[in-house]
């Protein structure tokens, strides 16, 4: 009885390890390319087999460095996951696809790739495309610019599969926060979630045009989310901007956009409200333009 019973649970074991290597692949991994322009990440997923990036760089000499990363690496790359329509996220497109035909862009919904239309008609109308030509929209008057509408394909459904097993799961049910929407995803192998930019990490946080005061309350009570819904589980969390951290960071993110409510609704100046940000957060990045922006658009002098 006993030697049946091993037999049949070691078949069933068997079964099971067998079924598990099928449909899950190895264990995704993650590689970081930490961009200089304005210290945006880049995150390398790998099942072992194939690649996914997600985010990919302000500027299309990042962009060249990015994509020999990952060619480094030897595995084929299937797509460039765009976590929202902000250009520090996505103006290296042009440049992936042209050095990995193969792979598809792709937004996880119809809005992020509005977002992201959205974003760069106005820039090329303020000129900011000049720098980055090949990204100007594809148009009557500019035949040969960047086909938005084509090159960027919208997933069904809340997972982005990976070639040869395992998937990353996506969460983009969010109110208007730093960005009109985005994408977060949680992975599991790496009790890893990367929190687009709902997370900055000693690197002054985007409140420029468009980030509303609701946006920032939205922004601040999402965070407050996060702490309640990942606190037992206690993953890595890697932001958009900065170095990976762990929940902590999320009290710090929540006390710094208290800070900045409370100096830019008490600063008689844009000047003094700069001052006391930095005297408040003296090591934190990008305070020229992040900072800069966020505190022009909420003091008027
Ligand atoms: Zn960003």
């Amino acid at each position: 009885m006993r030697a049946i019973l091993v037999a049949a649970l070691a078949a069933l074991g068997f079964l099971v390890a067998n079924t598990s290597q099928a449909t899950a692949g190895d264990p995704i991994k993650v590689d970081i390319y930490k961009g200089e322009v304005a210290t945006v990440n880049s995150y390398i997923f790998s099942n072992g087999k194939s690649q996914i990036v997600m985010d990919v760089q302000r500027a299309t000499s990042e962009a060249k460095k990015l994509a020999a990363t990952i060619k480094a690496k030897k595995l084929p790359l299937t797509h460039i996951l765009i976590s929202h329509g902000h250009p520090d996220h996505y103006i290296g497109m042009d440049w992936l696809l042209k050095e990995f035909p193969g792979a598809k862009v792709v937004v996880a919904n119809k809005d992020i790739k509005q977002d992201i239309i959205g974003f760069s008609t106005w820039m090329e109308s303020v000129g900011w495309l000049d720098a980055e030509p090949a990204l100007k929209p594809k148009s009557v008057k500019n035949p040969d610019g960047f086909d938005y509408e084509k090159n960027i394909s919208v997933l069904e459904g809340n997972t982005l599969e990976f070639d040869g097993g395992g998937a990353l799961k996506l969460d983009t049910q969010y109110k208007p926060a730093e960005s009109n929407h985005a994408t977060t995803v949680y992975v599991g192998d790496l009790n890893g979630l990367f929190a687009s930019d709902f997370a900055y990490n000693k690197v002054h946080l985007w409140m420029g045009t468009g980030v509303t005061d609701e946006h920032i309350r939205n922004w601040r009570d999402q965070l407050a989310t996060f702490q309640k819904k990942y606190g037992s589980s206690n993953p890595t969390i890697y932001p958009g901007h900065g170095n990976p951290g762990d929940m902590s960071l999320f009290a710090e993110l929540i006390k710094y956009i208290e800070n900045f409510q409370r100096i830019t609704a008490n600063a008689t100046s844009r000047e003094m409200a700069i001052t006391e940000m930095k005297k408040l957060y003296p090591d934190y990045g990008e305070a020229d333009f992040l900072l800069k922006n966020s505190v022009d658009f909420h003091v008027h002098d």
